[in-house]
């Protein structure tokens, strides 16, 4: 194993051992509640969302490593983005994690430690079960009437 994927071991099993923004938010504008059967992963994700940013992002969860690390890392990524530009880096690391040469792995900064995953397709889901569900909650917000 190289020094770089200690590296990022060591940056995933930080975010495992010790999940930011872990609890809810009361009166979030999107909660749901989403999980990967594949695995067995399962979370909760609360956005508040005010004048087009992301002003909190929080969740709840239980399951494997790269799941709930990777969806620690998420909330630490897009809190404080605008919406658009969190959307975006859901969809670079979307990109990432599908083998897209053309995503610049330095805009992701920390998350490129996730990369690594996309050599064992079926944890790419453990990776994206947050991030698909940021997606979705952002999607459903702006579709309110
Ligand atoms: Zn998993």
């Amino acid at each position: 194993m190289s020094d770089m994927d200690e590296l990022y071991k060591e940056v995933i099993l930080d975010h495992y051992r010790a999940p930011r923004n872990r609890g809810r938010i009361e009166e979030a504008e999107v909660h749901l509640h989403r999980d990967n059967p594949l695995c067995g992963d399962e979370i909760d994700l609360y956005l508040d969302l005010e004048d087009g940013k992301v002003k909190g992002v929080t969740f709840e969860g239980r399951g494997c490593s790269i799941s709930q690390a990777s969806i620690s890392m998420m909330t630490e990524a897009l809190t404080g983005l605008t919406l658009e530009e969190a959307e975006g880096v859901a969809n670079s690391f979307k990109h990432m994690m599908q083998g897209d040469a053309e995503v610049e792995s330095e805009d992701l900064g920390e998350l490129v430690a996730l990369k690594g995953v996309q050599k064992y397709p079926v944890r790419i889901k453990c990776a994206m079960l947050g991030w698909n569900t940021f997606l979705e909650g952002t999607k459903s917000y702006r579709e309110k009437p």
